[in-house]
Formats: structure tokens, sequence, C-alpha cells
């Protein structure tokens, strides 16, 4: 029988491409009439732009085994060097962030006290074990205040454009928990693995922490249209999962597909939609389990282009910038679009992706479109000095953007995990448990397909 597969966002589709490839049987029913989910790129007036992620850190082995086995490894695309740079929004203007410790301590991105205070982290001790702390109480614990209001809530808004004071840091920043325990101070364990890294490579090499930032010709879509080619008539669109029960030997899932009800048998169920569904369709099954997992809450957000004519605006120089909610202002940061990936645009065009709302500013995203691009404008100019009228403008809303792993997180994933024992053959998998990023999810996916393949048909 087959394994039924609920959500073609990657998450589900990995899965479902990996059983087939394995030589079993699975199916996908996506309720909407496109693949992908968050993930997906259109081409407009001659830009290329993305309806939500623009990026992943190539770096994940599993996204490289996935991509080689599509054949898409030679249509990586790594960001320009010119991307190199990142900024953040503080105290009145835009500031480079440095890229090593000592331009760190040479640079303006905090003032001196805040500096001094971050050195200080090598005298920093261990949490209580057992304590699942937010990331802003860790943060303050180990860089102070100031690092951690400007720094760290910077780079947690830029994955998960949560509240610094609600996520969770082993939920979120599990390697930083993982160094506070192994070395007690995050710069000694940091230094530390640099050296083990350094040891274990060819002398004369440089090691390499963080993998290239990196797409797809044609952007990210290209992966969802090439999984979407290779699982072929496996794919349902337009095929809404309404109720799952158990039957004998399997689950029964009632699926609008096409505006008619039907049923389908599956010996294995695999639910890859958002949290807030797959919590519907366990509630008559398991209202304890349904609670757990519709308990994960979601962060809306906002996406923004604004698209140059060439001659009409400067190519930014680096990455984007990111603001710190504590700066008050109404975007979240903004991506250098065309300097990451100049092949996203024609030559000379300038492509801004601005990213608007999160926890904080959840309100911002229920505004207009027209109301959404004229904030993303003035956010603009007020930040970035931009003030040249866009040519293109397009805007895509995430009510239910992105999963917060708040504190308890992972607490709520061991009882699920431990919930989902009463129910053998059904499984879970996506970006509400154990991972937001696109590499996490391939991963993940992966690995489950993988579990269902070893433990038989
Ligand atoms: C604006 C934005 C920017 C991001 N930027 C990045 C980035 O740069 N890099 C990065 O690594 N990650 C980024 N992410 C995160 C990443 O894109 C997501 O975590 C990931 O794409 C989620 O994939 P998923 O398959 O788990 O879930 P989803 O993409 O949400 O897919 C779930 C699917 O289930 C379907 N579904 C829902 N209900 C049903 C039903 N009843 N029956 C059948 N199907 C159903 C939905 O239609 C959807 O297609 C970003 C996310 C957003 C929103």
């Amino acid at each position: 029988m087959t394994v039924a597969v609920v959500g073609g966002g990657i998450s589900g589709l990995v899965v479902a491409w990996r059983l087939r490839s394995r030589g079993r049987d699975a199916v996908v029913l996506e309720t909407s009439s496109r693949l992908g989910g968050a993930v997906g790129t259109r081409e407009q007036q001659g830009f290329l732009l993305e309806t939500g992620p623009n990026s992943f850190l190539d770096r994940e082995p599993a996204t490289r085994e996935l991509a080689s086995a599509l054949n898409l490894e030679g249509r990586i695309r790594a960001a320009d060097p010119a991307a190199k740079r990142r900024y953040v929004y503080t105290r009145g203007r835009l500031r480079s962030v440095p890229a090593s410790p000592p331009a760190f301590l040479g640079s303006d991105i905090l003032p001196l006290g805040a500096k001094l205070r971050v050195v200080g982290e090598l005298f920093s001790g261990r949490a209580a074990t057992g304590v699942d702390e937010s990331l802003a109480d860790f943060g303050r614990r180990h860089l102070g205040r100031t690092a951690t209001r400007v720094l760290l809530d910077a780079v947690q808004t830029g994955i998960f454009a949560g509240d610094v004071e609600r996520l969770s840091v082993g939920a979120t920043f599990p390697q930083l928990v993982k160094l506070e325990r192994e070395h007690r101070s995050l710069i000694l364990g940091a230094i530390q693995a640099q050296r083990a890294q350094r040891k274990a490579l060819p002398s004369g090499s440089t090691p390499k922490l963080s993998g290239a930032l990196s797409t797809f010709e044609g952007g990210l879509g290209t992966l969802i249209d090439t999984l979407g080619a290779s699982l072929g008539d496996a794919i349902h669109l337009g095929a809404t999962v309404e109720g799952l029960t158990r039957v004998d030997g399997g689950w029964r899932l009632a699926v609008r597909e096409q505006g008619r009800r039907a049923e389908l048998d599956a010996s294995q169920v695999v639910l890859a939609a958002p949290a807030y569904v797959t919590k519907g369709l366990l509630q008559p099954l398991d209202a304890e389990l349904a609670a757990r997992v519709g308990g994960i809450e979601y962060a809306p957000i906002a996406v923004v282009h604004l698209g140059f004519d060439a001659g009409t605006t400067p190519a930014p120089d680096g990455f984007g910038f990111l603001v710190p909610p504590a700066e008050g202002r109404r975007l979240l940061g903004a991506i250098h679009a065309s300097t990451v990936f100049p092949f996203r645009v024609e030559a000379g065009r300038v492509l801004y992706t601005c990213m608007v709302g999160g926890a904080k500013r959840p309100d911002l995203v229920g505004l207009d479109e027209p109301a959404l691009v004229a904030l993303a404008r003035e956010e603009l100019k007020a930040l970035a000095g931009v003030t040249a009228t866009p040519s293109l403008t397009q805007v895509y809303r995430w009510p239910r953007g992105i999963p917060q792993y708040t504190v308890g997180h992972l607490e709520r994933m061991a009882a699920v995990d431990q919930g989902l024992g009463r129910w053998p053959g059904l499984h879970l998998t996506g970006n509400a448990y154990k991972g937001v990023g696109l590499n996490d999810c391939i991963r993940n996916g992966l690995q489950l397909a993988d579990t269902l393949v070893a433990a038989g048909p």
C-alpha cells in the first residue's frame, strides 16, 4: 500500500521523492494548485522574484545529496562576492557587521562599553542544566544587554522574525547551547572548534565554518519544479486532506480533490502540512497530541519586492541589512537581491526584497498591498537612502509564515514524539518542529523517508 504525504511544500516533496527513489509507493496530496508551499520563483517584468525564501547555506550534506540526485548540482549558484558584507541598522544608520574578532574590536557596530562586555563573555558561566532559557536571557548572560538587543535580536529576526524574549535558545540555536555546555564560554568554544577543524584539514587550507549562501539557476523554484517533475503523477494538486481515520492495516484519508470527495487508503501517513492544519487532522484521533501540535505559534510576514530600472538607483553593496526590533522601525530588513544573485535581474537593474511584520509587528502584514509598498519605500528611503521610484512592485503575504520555537518547544517536541508512539504509521515532518530552514526541512524529510524504508513495507 502507498504512503500518503499530506502537503507538497519542500518537506513533503522530499519525503515522497526519497520514498519513491527507494522503491516505495508514495503520493503527495497538496491543497493548492501549485507545489512548493512557501518556496516559489516568479518571473515578472524581467525580474526573478522569490515568493518566500531567497537562499540556503550550501553546507548541508542532505541538500547537496538531493541536488546531486536530481542532477541539479551544476545549477547551484553561489552568492556574488559583492554580497559578502552585511549591515545592521543601529544608532541611526546602517553599520557593517564585522567579519572577524579583530574587526569587531575596531568596528562601530556597538558602543565601546558594549564591545568590552562582549569580550567579558570569556568569563561567563554555564546555565543550570535542564532549563530552557529564552534567547534574550541566554544572550544577556553571555554577551550583555546591548549586544543582545542589537546583534542577537537582528540575527534571529533574519531567520525567525520572532520575539527574542520568547524564543527558546535550545530550539532555535542548539549549537550555542552545545558550545556553552562543552566549553562554558562561546568565544572559547568557537576558538577550539576552529582549531579542531584546522587540525583535521590538510596543512595550508583554511577552515570553512559556514557554507556559501546559494540558490539554483532560475531561483529556488527550480528545486521544486525538478522534484515535482520527478514525482510525476504521484502528485495530486487541489487535493485537500480533510480527515484521517485508523483502519485495519493502515489509514484512511478523507480527501476533497477538485471539489469531489474521495477516500484514500494508505499504509502510512506523513503529515507535512503546517502545524495548525495537522492539529485539525489529529483532533478527532488524539486531542492531547493535537493540542501539543496546535500550540506551535506562527509569525506573519510580508515580502515586498521593489525593482528598479537600470540607472535609476545605485546597486547596493552587500547581502542586505537587518533591523533589530528595538530600533522601532517598520522593516525587519531587506535583501539586496540583485547584488546577491545578479542573474535574477537584467544588467544594471536593482532589486530590493523587503521583509515586514514578524512576531513584534504582526499588524503590518494586514495592510493592503499599496500600503505595504508605500511602507517599504518610506523605510528604504529612511534607512538606506533609496529615493528612486520602482518600476516593479510585488507583495507576497504569509499570514502564518514562520513557526516560532518558543520556550518549552523542546519539551513540546518530546511530548509530540511520545504521542505519535500511540499511532503506528503516522508521522509528522515540516518546518514547525525541528528546524525552519530549507536545509532542516530537506535533512528531516530525507531522514524520515529513510526510517520508513528501513522499517519495511
Ligand atoms: C518569507 C519567508 C522567507 C524565508 N526565507 C528563508 C530563507 O531565505 N532560507 C531558508 O532556508 N528558509 C527560509 N524560510 C523558511 C522556509 O522557506 C520554510 O520553513 C519551508 O519552505 C517550509 O516548508 P514546509 O514544506 O515544511 O512547509 P510549507 O512550505 O508551509 O508547506 C506545507 C504545504 O502543505 C499544504 N497544505 C496545507 N494544508 C493542507 C491540506 N489540508 N491538505 C493538503 N495539503 C495541505 C500547503 O498548501 C503547503 O504547500 C522562509 C520562509 C518565509 C515564509
